[in-house]
């Protein structure tokens, strides 16, 4: 299995190499070079079977000689030992052929731990036997932050360091990042938004003396791991709603792009999905670029959907490279027609994204309002992000194929919305419970390439 750039011009790499680099050289993404694809007998089979077992068959194919199979049962069984759910994610029913899959149980309550688990895992196997270390460098709106702090955290071959927008991100998510004692653990309040921290962490992995120098890693949403760990949940919420002989949809609360393109992924490899749909907040570049308005950026408003708060959707680019017919070419234009502000997508293009991507939007009123409904109808307390999906896909289904939306968050990690919606403060599972006790450690720093390689530097040398 060889990965190759959405941009055209890196070297291809297997996936132990894609996975460690995270962002290519030449600025692209990595992708498969081929999707292999599953039979309706294999995913017949998975009727009925464990996470960790789905997980396998799912992923296995993509990994390539990077870990043996033993090797690779164990990293997923301890990527999912603490989660707070034995089903991992499971499914609850919301109305009449509208479930909900519950991505929230890991142990930062967001979905992002899904595939940041299994990505520590897999960084900690094969850097352990390369006797290798690696500076691993984030930018968050918040979940992505602490869920690779909660995965990396005292581990011996990797630093993390997450920049995150000051003042931007909830209460719990900071305390998330900001907590954990180890000294491998480096929390950043940029003076920014998410974006510029995004596009810090770009200049970083551009800057190839510094990347080189503190051997950089990215775990964003950009990191192909990550994607794949979440091509998981589709199958095993699919099959169990009767997949592969029925066919379900989807709708993802949606910011990078990284988890509904892992939906196309599943797609892709035979899973019978009918529509995949997109829903954004009021920052609805997305929604606006999928009805055919073009790709153009504006500024981040901020909502009470943080983690959906951007302009830039990094994974879109992938999208963007298979409507584009894979032409490298292509998608370096647009990225360099989106750093002058926006681009418009070429007519076939935008037929091929509209042939498998459908989109919607909430603004911050109907997600309160949904919020309330949800407790009123269903007595489900949702999260904001999960409930503009909830929202959008009560716009979007029909028929008599079930929709999935994915709740991607616990409400109790966004409590003054969810209170403000419903007035009930949604508590902490009981195994954090002493959250707020513990102590805050965090360091404040510009919005400057050169300042944040100087902390960076001086970090790792102390
Ligand atoms: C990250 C995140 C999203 C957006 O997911 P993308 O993969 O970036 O599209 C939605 N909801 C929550 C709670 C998140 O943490």
């Amino acid at each position: 299995m060889r990965y190759i750039s959405t941009r055209g011009k890196a070297p291809a790499l297997n996936f132990e190499d894609t996975m460690l680099t995270g962002l290519a050289r030449d600025g692209g993404l990595y992708v498969p070079e081929t999707i292999p694809t599953l039979s309706t007998d294999q995913i017949a089979a998975m009727a009925g079977q464990s996470y960790e077992d789905i997980a396998f068959t799912v992923m296995y194919p993509f990994i390539g000689d990077t870990f043996t199979e033993d090797e690779f049962r164990t990293l997923i069984s301890n990527a999912y030992a603490n989660f707070g759910h034995t089903a991992r994610a499971p499914l609850v029913q919301l109305a009449p052929n509208h479930f909900l899959l519950e991505l929230f149980h890991g142990p930062t309550l967001a979905f992002k731990d899904f595939a940041m688990q299994l990505i520590g895992q897999m960084f900690q196997k094969a850097l352990g036997r390369k006797g290798e270390r690696v500076t691993i460098v984030g930018a968050t709106s918040g979940d992505t932050g602490s869920a690779a702090i909660e995965a990396f955290r005292g581990l011996d071959n990797v630093d993390v360091f997450i920049l995150y927008p000051h003042g931007r991100v909830s209460e719990v998510q900071r305390r998330q990042m900001t907590t954990p004692t180890e000294s491998n653990v480096h929390a950043l309040a940029v003076d920014g938004d998410f974006d510029d921290c995004q596009a810090r962490l770009k200049d970083m992995f551009n800057d190839f003396e510094f990347r080189d120098g503190v051997r950089l890693a990215g775990v964003n949403s950009i990191n192909w791991g990550r994607v794949l760990a979440q091509v998981v949940y589709y199958f095993s919420a699919a099959v169990s709603l009767g997949a592969p002989a029925r066919e379900v949809s989807f709708t993802v609360p949606t910011g990078n792009f990284g988890d509904i393109f892992a939906g196309y992924i599943a797609k892709r490899m035979g899973l019978p999905i009918r529509d995949l749909v997109v829903a954004t907040n009021q920052n609805d570049i997305l929604d606006r670029c999928l009805k055919g308005q073009g790709y153009h950026k504006g500024s981040v408003h901020p909502s009470i959907s943080p983690s959906m708060d951007i302009q830039v959707s990094s994974n879109f680019e992938r999208a963007l490279f298979d409507a584009y017919d894979r032409d490298g070419n292509a998608v370096a234009q647009l990225m360099a027609e989106l750093g002058q502000g926006g681009f418009d997508v070429s007519q076939g293009a935008m037929q091929a994204l509209q042939a498998i991507y459908t989109s919607g939007r909430a603004s911050e009123e109907e997600t309160s309002a949904m919020i309330t409904r949800a407790l009123n109808t269903t007595g489900e307390l949702l999260c904001p992000h999960s409930a503009i999906g909830v929202k959008v896909a009560e716009e979007q289904r029909g028929g008599t194929t079930p929709m999935i939306t994915l709740a991607t968050a616990h409400p109790a990690k966004f409590p003054d919305a969810v209170e403000a919606a419903t007035g009930i403060r949604p508590p902490l599972p009981a195994r954090m419970a002493d959250l707020f006790e513990r102590e805050e450690r965090l360091t404040r720093v510009a919005n400057d390439l050169e300042a944040l390689k100087a902390h960076i530097t001086g970090a790792l040398n102390t």
